[in-house]
């Protein structure tokens, strides 16, 4: 069985170049997963021609809106246009179920009104035990990201494959941890140099890679200053609408 990864959003909070927000689609025979669901996601998804109602699972890596502002927009899509009924379960920090609610709520208040017409499961991320999926394994290790002391990076073990992803974060050992053994390691590199506190940087990486256990290391969620030197980058960058077979 095969994994197959789309690049949906690959971009960071500030649409640079145009790019959508983050936001990763994993699929098996057996499952569709997202990681992470930016503001953009649903016209991303749209874009990629992935049926967002058949969607089994959404990992969000923390609470910005990058990340995880899409849901709403899902949730919007499934009540009025495909009618979902299967269920949908949302994994992330704490806070999650009500910040999407939330979220709803200000940006189309009643909409949604006594809810959506399919089960949606919530579940809290597990650093220390992770959660299983049927054959999807989830763990997770805590990063470092502004203030919030619920922000993670996240690892899949799915079918014979390891997908990590740094989710947003400056450098901290615990990525060594994330990656070690993986197929693939998606990392945010926001800037250049380590100029920018809380996210992580190509200086930074390229002297690391050789401590990252990883088969493949892939970047992501490039700002303004650093989309403009793609030229000179030896490490391998994503952009939308990526597929890469694993
Ligand atoms: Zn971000």
């Amino acid at each position: 069985m095969s994994v197959q990864l789309r690049c949906v959003g690959t971009g960071d909070a500030f649409g640079s170049g145009g790019r959508l927000h983050s936001c990763y689609h994993l699929q098996t025979d057996k499952m569709q997963l997202l990681l992470d669901c930016g503001c953009s996601s649903i016209a991303g998804l749209h874009g990629c021609g992935i049926k967002p109602d058949e969607i089994d699972l959404i990992v969000v890596s923390h609470l910005h809106g990058d990340h995880f502002g899409g849901i709403p927009f899902l949730f919007l899509e499934a009540k009025y246009v495909s009618r979902r009924s299967r269920p949908l379960t949302l994994v992330g920090p704490p806070g999650l179920q009500q910040q999407i609610e939330a979220t709803l709520e200000s940006l189309y208040p009643g909409a949604i009104g006594k809810g959506v017409d399919f089960p949606v499961h919530y579940r809290q991320l597990e650093p220390e035990t992770g959660l299983q999926f049927g054959d999807l394994k989830l763990t997770c290790r805590p990063v470092v990201h502004g203030s919030s002391p619920h922000v993670f990076g996240l690892r899949v073990e799915i079918a014979e494959r390891v997908i990590s992803y740094s989710g947003d974060t400056e450098w901290t050992d615990e990525l060594l941890e994330l990656a070690a053994g993986s197929d693939l390691f998606i990392a945010e590199c926001f800037s250049y140099g380590p100029e920018t506190p809380s996210h992580l940087d190509y200086q930074t990486l390229l002297k690391k890679r050789q401590l990252l256990d990883c088969r493949r290391l892939v970047l992501t969620h490039l700002g303004e200053a650093l989309l403009e030197r793609l030229e000179e980058l030896e490490l391998e960058v994503l952009k939308d609408g990526d597929l890469l077979r694993l």
